[in-house]
């Protein structure tokens, strides 16, 4: 089962794919909500905000608690912000990938953009990049993985335990990513979609919407 911290950001896009990948998931909103969780993601969203919600909910410690036996962790960008151990200008909040991060690292929100690339762990065939006011990863102690970088900035890494990226696969029709963390988790997912690109023809961009709880009317 892997979790989906469930406070602010793109979360039903994350269970979105995960369950287009037949991996069980739930929404982690409270402490209790991670007891036997294999991994938890943390969406992208606006880390500061996320930041003081963990800390009301006391969900900081506990993430921690649960990372420290065993549980795997990937954050898209606001959540590869709280995972990073430092942050420039600012204070670490997780801390659980030694790393340095810039937040806004590429300007403003206007100066979001799109791209394509080969991130060879995680597929032979290019995987789109979405970038939303993202971060960038500057650099990283011992024990990170580079598993793509650019000119000046590195965009996604790995520890054991752990996966960041500044981009989010969970805004396109791409599953490469989620397979990838389902996989890191010990889990065994089906083969679904038999495509190589691992993308899925049947994702619109408002595809998620069924995961949103609608009042009835
Ligand atoms: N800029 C945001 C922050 O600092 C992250 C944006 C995102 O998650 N797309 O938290």
């Amino acid at each position: 089962m892997i979790g989906v911290l469930d406070l602010q950001g793109d979360v039903v896009e994350h269970l979105d794919h995960l369950d287009r990948l037949g991996v069980s998931a739930r929404r982690v909103k409270d402490r209790s909500d991670l007891a036997n969780l294999q991994g938890l993601i943390i969406p992208g969203g606006e880390s500061t905000c996320l930041a003081r919600l963990l800390v009301i909910f006391g969900l900081d410690a506990a993430i921690r608690s649960a990372y420290r036996r065993g549980m795997k962790i990937w954050g898209t960008c606001a959540g590869a912000i709280l995972l990073a151990s430092r942050v420039m200008g600012g204070k670490a909040h997780l801390g659980l990938i030694d790393m340095e991060i810039e937040r806004n690292g590429f300007g403003s929100q206007l100066d979001s953009f799109t791209g394509r690339a080969v991130i060879p762990k995680v597929s032979k065939v290019p995987v789109p990049l979405i970038f939303i006011r993202a971060p960038k990863i500057r650099s990283v102690g011992p024990g990170v993985e580079i598993l793509w970088q650019a000119e000046d900035y590195i965009a996604a890494v790995e520890t054991r335990e752990g996966l960041a990226t500044v981009f989010h696969p969970e805004l396109t029709n791409n599953l490469a990513f989620h397979s990838y963390f389902a996989r890191k988790c010990g889990l065994d997912i089906d083969t679904r979609p038999a495509s190589p690109s691992e993308e899925d023809s049947s994702w619109t961009i408002t595809s998620w919407t069924r995961h949103m709880r609608i009042a009835p009317g």
